[in-house]
């Protein structure tokens, strides 16, 4: 059992506020955290059904809003053995700590931070840009802001409202999702593995009907490991998920969809 992406949210917490947040972040008070104990059970019980992860990412909310995300990194690398490199995604407005920094570089070898520059606090992301380069950790900078933006900007990926679209339709959506197209953007909260974030996000909300058939409930105590994978090997074949239909869709690299300025505050 081998998975492209996987994402892990320590904290759905974030400091910015944007109006078109995929994971609708900003527009809901509901941002759960994990502590150290329940990412670890997170962990186990993902490696416990998945042999191999090729990039585990670590996103939120914005992962710097938790308090320990020194031990959250460390944590992961107990599992190097099962994943090829670990992505820590950032807004990067909030400055690095050392105990950040000292557990990226102890694990450069694997780690690639990802700083999107929304240009909300660019004093900090500047610095942000000078300590990682002195740590010597591979990063990516990714310009959200003024001409040019990375990507052309961004998509917008609707509120968690129905359109009632036809089945066909929905499978459509999903077979154009970019996420899907990776091999799934797999979301891992609460013990459920979600095909994508909005489909996470939308369900705790209460926003989007939990379908047994759309998760895997990693945390269910009375399903075998084994048993686990073949459900997961199912959830893969699906052709769509309910969370479709309460998603304007994601096309990505494609040009279909129209582009809006990255991280407009609300
Ligand atoms: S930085 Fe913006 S897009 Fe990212 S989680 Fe926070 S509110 Fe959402
Ligand atoms: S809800 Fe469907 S279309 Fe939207 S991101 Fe998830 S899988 Fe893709």
């Amino acid at each position: 059992m081998r998975i492209n992406n996987v994402n892990l949210t320590p904290t759905m917490r974030c400091n910015l506020k944007c109006k078109l947040c995929g994971v609708l972040v900003p527009q809901y008070d509901y941002r759960p955290q994990m502590d150290e104990q329940e990412f670890n059970e997170t962990l186990n019980a993902l490696f416990n059904v998945v042999d191999h992860v090729k990039r585990l990412q670590i996103t939120g909310g914005e992962p710097l809003m938790h308090p320990n995300l020194h031990i959250i990194l460390d944590d992961c690398f107990k599992y190097s053995y099962k994943f090829d490199e670990l992505w820590l995604f950032s807004n990067c407005s909030i400055p690095f700590r050392d105990n950040v920094l000292s557990v990226l570089k102890k694990h450069k070898e694997k780690v690639m931070v990802h700083c999107s520059d929304y240009g909300k606090n660019m004093d900090v992301s500047q610095t942000n840009n000078k300590l990682l380069v002195e740590a010597e950790v591979p990063f990516k900078y990714l310009k959200y802001y003024g001409e040019n933006q990375y990507f052309d900007g961004w998509v917008d990926n609707g509120d968690f409202i129905a359109h009632h679209r036809s089945v066909e339709e929905n499978e459509a959506i999903f077979s154009s999702c970019t996420h899907v197209n990776r091999g799934g953007s797999w979301y891992i909260r609460h013990g459920q593995m979600h095909w994508c974030g909005r489909s996470i996000r939308g369900t705790e909300l209460n926003k989007i009907p939990l379908d047994k058939k759309d998760y895997l409930d990693l945390f269910d105590t009375t399903t075998s490991a084994d048993e686990k994978k073949k459900l997961l090997e199912e959830l893969m074949k699906v052709r769509t998920i309910t969370a479709c239909d309460y998603c304007n869709g994601y096309y990505g690299t494609n040009d279909i969809s129209k582009r809006y300025p990255a991280g407009e505050q609300i």
